[in-house]
């Protein structure tokens, strides 16, 4: 791929800097510790999205017809990697812009779209996705949250596992079991948070403050207008997700922040001068590179509409290596600074990577679709 950043593209980059410099707290650092997952980050985001809906920087990538700016999937790139090497100010609702608002523009009634779509472009709502559950991750088709038919519409019965940003979310984007086994019996539900029957339980965990939930649904009673599309062809919908969400997060643009920040301790320490640091510091950030290349060729597969190809799962592979290999150099040359945790940069850069290779899909499931779609080897028993 020959690839140059157009004038346009580098002005986009330049303004959104700009507005971070501007907005965000000079003890940003420090008050959100890099933790989206973190009550102050998610409060925060419902001040700082209203402010990038203003500058129009909030949905640049959405049509100019619903209130975007009509630009490529590269700017919306380029706006993901900004805000994550920021430390994500806009917490969750990064979601609402990247998918969800998106698919409910596709799927959604008019009602729907009428009720949600001003919610997401306001900048001050937030939702969680309710997919995975105790049986049911990597096979996400085996969900057995069960919604049975009422006069009205459903009563809802099961429970979420992982689910991020439940503490915080207004509305969750569900899915049960309307119907038969597996995929044909699926539907997709929104419902709100302070539904009745709704239990929110955070998951204790050494990644983020409140990064991941349970979430019980009893007895849950719901009217037919909270269903998205069609009674159990929500499979559909969530294939649109799972592609608009496909190669994940540009995480790497944080790590590489993580990583500059680690070899400038170890300079002011004098412990750069060792040659292994230093080879160890250039595969890291060889592999974010990488990593980076990767993801943006996929990108221009998007913008010049190329069907999703197995190359998406290599670079979702090589976001985790990279992350992975960022983690083991904080934890083999800054180890007392993990073990002392006051370095809110390096806490967040090594803790974040233990949900690397499972959150958004399984890192081995990834080279199981390698193997299949792109190698084409042939499947084991
Ligand atoms: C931080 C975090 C945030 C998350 N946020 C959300 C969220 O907001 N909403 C949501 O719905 N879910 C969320 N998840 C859940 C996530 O999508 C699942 O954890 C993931 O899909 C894996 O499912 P599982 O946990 O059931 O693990 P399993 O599917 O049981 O997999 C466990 C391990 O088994 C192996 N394995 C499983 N299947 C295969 C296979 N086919 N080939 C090879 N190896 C395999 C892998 O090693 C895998 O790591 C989150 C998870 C994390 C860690």
């Amino acid at each position: 791929m020959d690839f140059e950043w157009t004038a346009e593209h580098n002005a986009f980059r330049e303004r959104l800097r700009d507005v971070l410099t501007r907005t965000l707290p000079a003890d940003w650092g420090v008050k959100s510790r890099y933790d989206t997952s973190s009550e102050y980050v998610s409060k925060y985001s419902r001040t700082f999205c209203p402010m990038l809906a203003k500058e129009g920087l909030l949905i640049p990538h959405w049509a100019k017809e619903l209130g975007g700016e009509g630009l490529d999937g590269f700017h919306h790139w380029i706006l993901g990697e900004e805000m994550v090497a920021a430390g994500e100010p806009r917490s969750y609702q990064y979601m609402s812009v990247n998918w969800v608002g998106p698919t409910l523009m596709k799927y959604g009634t008019k009602a729907q779209v009428d009720e949600f779509i001003p919610k997401i472009k306001s900048g001050n709502f937030i939702w969680c996705q309710g997919f995975s559950e105790p049986n049911a991750g990597s096979d996400l088709a085996a969900l057995s949250t069960r919604a049975e038919r009422t006069k009205n519409g459903y009563i809802i019965n099961g429970s979420k596992i992982w689910t991020s940003g439940a503490s915080f979310a207004n509305h969750c984007f569900m899915l049960a079991r309307t119907g038969g086994a597996r995929r044909s019996g699926v539907s997709v539900f929104l419902i709100p948070m302070d539904a009745k029957g709704v239990e929110v339980r955070v998951i204790p965990n050494y990644i983020g403050e409140r990064t991941v939930h349970e979430v019980f649904f009893t007895d849950v009673e719901v009217p037919e207008e909270w269903r998205l599309g069609e009674e159990n062809k929500g499979w559909d919908i969530v294939t649109h997700v799972l592609n608009l969400e496909r190669i994940g997060i540009p995480r790497y643009a944080f790590s590489l922040r993580v990583l500059d920040h680690a070899i400038d301790l170890l300079k002011q320490r004098g412990k750069y001068s060792d040659s292994a640091v230093q080879a160890r510091a250039g595969r890291a950030k060889a592999a974010c590179e990488a990593s980076r290349h990767m993801a943006l060729s996929i990108i221009n597969e998007r913008v010049n509409g190329r069907p999703a190809s197995a190359t998406t799962n290599v670079a979702r592979y090589a976001l985790v290596t990279s992350d992975r290999m960022i983690a083991e150099f904080l934890g083999d040359f800054l180890h007392d600074d993990l073990v002392g945790g006051n370095d809110p940069m390096i806490m967040s850069g090594y803790r974040r990577t233990g949900s690397v290779g499972i959150a958004s899909g399984a890192a081995e499931v990834q080279l199981d679709l390698i193997a299949r779609n792109l190698l084409q080897l042939p499947r084991g028993d």
